[in-house]
């Protein structure tokens, strides 16, 4: 029999990350109730018609008033919105906490709408598909996966510890991490590669005769991962470049840096170069895997 973690746990937001957070709950039975709220209605519907959570109300009050532990899972640019909207509805002693891709904007968004007596706890799950909405959660999605952790200075270290147990009871790995930093390491692993992603997909595309038919019938793993990749989704993706500006144009800045030495490299026929950094670009793959 597992420990009730929480007793009450509100999602809000209804898709990919709170969807596969309510099922690995239930899968890791921890928590006593699920409720949820998504502003569209048709996606409360999906939820109550797929039995995502316990109980989905009409309103995002409503889905916290008796949460001991509530969850944004919106896209980033809507957190502050949403916890404007909950805000008085909260109850002593609760525990907000978030799993937006991008940290600072979203505590500076967060932290100056909450009730005194409630406190707030960044997380983010190091896990996703190019798939959104209510019906693309599993509950197998975190497992063995990074959830970074992600607390403010004023944090409570009950409060900490006990989000720490929770994410690992979801299946992931947890390890804490301080904002700034998140952003950055974040923007090299996750962000500028999707943009990357999404660059060489738009520049395939514009050669419109080749991918009608051929990128697809000839594309080999890497440029089907870029595929993969630039198909997720446009509001979550936009939210994360406008919210993670600094560190995505400085990682952004670096890479074309990079990407004009290699292109001189090319150009003027020098295979030493090319040959160098690709051995040392391989030492770094054969370091994580
Ligand atoms: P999603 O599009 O699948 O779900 C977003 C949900 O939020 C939908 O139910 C939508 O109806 C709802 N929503 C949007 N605006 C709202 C608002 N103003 N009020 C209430 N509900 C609103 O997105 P997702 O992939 O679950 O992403 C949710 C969060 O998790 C984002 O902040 C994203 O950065 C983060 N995240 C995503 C991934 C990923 O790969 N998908 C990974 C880690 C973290």
């Amino acid at each position: 029999m597992s420990e009730i973690l929480y007793n009450r746990v509100a999602l809000i937001g209804l898709g990919l990350i709170a969807g596969s957070m309510s099922l690995a709950m239930r899968r890791a039975g921890v928590v006593g109730e699920i409720t949820g709220y998504a502003r569209s209605p048709e996606t409360r519907d999906t939820a109550r018609e797929i039995n995502l959570v316990d109980r989905v109300c009409d309103t995002a009050a409503d889905a916290v008033k008796d949460a001991d532990l509530i969850v944004l899972a919106v896209p980033v640019g809507a957190m502050g919105a949403v916890m404007a909207e909950i805000a008085p509805a909260l109850k002593a002693g609760a525990l907000v906490t978030d799993v937006g891709s991008v940290k600072k904007s979203i505590f500076e968004a967060v932290t100056p709408l909450l009730p005194h007596d409630v406190s707030f706890v960044g997380t983010h799950p190091m896990a996703g598909t190019e798939h959104s909405g209510p019906r693309a959660g599993f509950a197998e999605l975190f497992d063995g996966r990074w959830c970074l952790i992600v607390p403010p200075d004023s944090a409570n270290e009950a409060d900490v510890v006990a989000l720490e147990r929770f994410w690992r009871a979801l299946g992931a790995t947890t390890e804490r991490m301080d904002m700034d930093h998140h952003d950055l390491v974040c923007a090299v692993v996750s962000h500028t590669p999707h943009l990357i992603a999404y660059t060489m997909v738009g520049v395939a595309d514009d050669l419109s005769r080749v991918t009608d038919q051929e990128v697809i019938k000839f594309s080999a793993a890497g440029f089907r991962d870029f595929t993969r990749i630039a198909a997720s989704d446009p509001t979550m993706w936009r939210d994360v470049f406008l919210e993670n500006k600094d560190a995505t144009l400085e990682i952004l800045g670096r890479f074309t840096e990079e990407l004009f030495a290699l292109q001189r490299a090319i150009r003027q026929g020098d295979g030493e170069h090319l040959y160098d950094y690709f051995t040392r670009t391989r030492t770094i793959r054969r370091g994580i895997i």
